[in-house]
């Protein structure tokens, strides 16, 4: 019996595990559960799973959770804090992490379970970005095994050699091509762009997700920080990731080798897919998905990004290659621009102009330790507020 830390239970990545969890109780067990600021969210989990622990990371929501777990007559353990989020990613009673927080707030949980050499999923892309080699040497160092979540990357990973050891040359790899839908904006000009809303960015054709990677998906950034991401988790060179829009989201991702074979994973644009691979891998399990129809889907078609129109994806190119803390600063500026834009303070446009001079003004340095990289996101945040106020001005 697995006993699964879902970090980010109350999102939209924590309700697929969790869906997927209730579905095999003789295999896993939702044994802590966490959420930022939403209590009755979390109480609502605690009644449906009955966790050892509970973490709300907004300590000031300690009380109202204590005492909604003490109404219910339920055994789990109120915990609050970022350091109780980092306490149970390296408790030793979890033998898996999922992690699914939404951003930088959950690198320092995200390393800690590397650290802790447990199985760890990952879904908090945010995170693999900013740690650089940090999180992979991490692991490999305690023994723990990263799965990816994001369902590119998990495609890639059931596309590789079982025995892949970050050597993309030894195992006959020429290019890792990750798949994008293109977002709600495909094929739309800089001028139609210009005026979207936030409801238009957020209503993804394909996925149902959070708020914050659906704005990134619409403005291509996500697949920015994808392509950063495969970089960190397979070890290939940047010029042997390509991106390829495919808007039926069926192909997840694909290996290219030596002999011209690509391999790819198909399935429907479901997260419970990978989720249930990397919950069981290397079994093979129920995801209670709607089983791929192909004929049902007829066509599909790939073409090439629009870069022009969608600047983001070669600003995260750009961050790959510089190397350094670039990543992270692109990375912060992104959090703090697209915030703004779901508040309703700057234009769909605007992101890319905070990252990009955001990026402007950042020397880049070493980020190799999780204090150094944790300053430099604090210091690019006050880059990207200051370039937020100049748009504003
Ligand atoms: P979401 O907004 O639906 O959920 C985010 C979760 O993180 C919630 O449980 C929230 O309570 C928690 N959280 C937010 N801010 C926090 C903070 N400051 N401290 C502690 N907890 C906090 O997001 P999501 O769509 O589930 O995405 C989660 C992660 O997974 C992101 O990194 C995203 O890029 C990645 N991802 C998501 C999908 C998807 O289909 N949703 C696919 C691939 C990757
Ligand atoms: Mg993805």
């Amino acid at each position: 019996m697995r006993q699964i830390a879902v970090l980010g239970a109350t999102g939209s990545i924590g309700a697929s595990t969790l869906a997927v969890i209730e579905r095999h109780p003789q295999r896993f067990r939702a044994a802590a559960l966490s959420a930022h600021t939403d209590v009755n969210a979390l109480l609502d989990l605690c009644t449906r799973f009955v966790p050892d622990v509970a973490v709300i990371a907004d300590a000031a929501c300690f009380q109202t959770l204590a005492d909604g777990l003490r109404e219910r007559g339920l055994a789990t353990r109120a915990a609050a804090g970022a350091a109780a989020l980092d306490e149970v990613a390296a408790d030793r009673a979890f033998d898996t992490v999922v992690a699914a927080i939404v951003g930088a707030a959950g690198l320092a949980s995200t390393l800690a379970a590397a650290n802790s050499g447990k199985r760890l999923l990952l879904a908090n892309k945010e995170a693999v970005v900013m740690s650089g080699a940090l999180l992979v040497q991490a692991a490999a160092r305690s023994g723990a095994t990263i799965v990816p979540l994001d369902s590119e990357h998990n495609a890639i990973f059931q596309c590789l050699p079982h025995d892949y050891a970050r050597d993309p040359r030894r195992a006959g790899i020429t290019r890792l091509l990750l798949t994008a839908s293109g977002g709600p904006f495909r094929g739309w000009t800089r001028e139609r762009l210009a005026p979207v809303t936030v409801e238009q960015a957020c209503a993804h054709p394909r996925w149902k997700m959070g708020r914050k990677i659906s704005v990134d998906s619409a403005t291509l950034m996500n697949k920015g920080l994808e392509v950063i991401e495969a970089q960190r988790l397979f070890g290939v060179a940047p010029d042997c990731i390509e991106v390829l829009v495919h808007p039926q989201s069926i192909v997840h991702s694909l290996v290219e080798y030596a002999d011209g074979s690509q391999l790819a994973q198909l399935g429907s644009p479901d997260m419970r897919t990978p989720i249930a691979n990397a919950l069981a891998w290397p079994d093979r399990i129920d995801a209670g998905v709607t089983r791929l129809d192909l004929v049902a889907a007829a066509r599909l078609e790939f073409e090439a990004p629009d870069r022009r129109a969608f600047p983001c994806l070669d600003l995260a190119y750009a961050a790959l290659q510089a190397g350094g803390s670039a990543p992270i600063v692109l990375n912060a500026a992104n959090e703090i621009a697209v915030a703004a834009f779901l508040g309703g303070q700057i234009g769909f446009l605007d992101i890319e102009r905070v990252i990009a001079e955001s990026m402007q003004h950042s020397v880049n340095e070493a980020a190799d330790t999780l204090p150094a990289i944790l300053d430099i996101d604090r210091i690019a945040r006050g880059h990207a507020a200051a370039a937020l106020n100049g748009l504003q001005a």
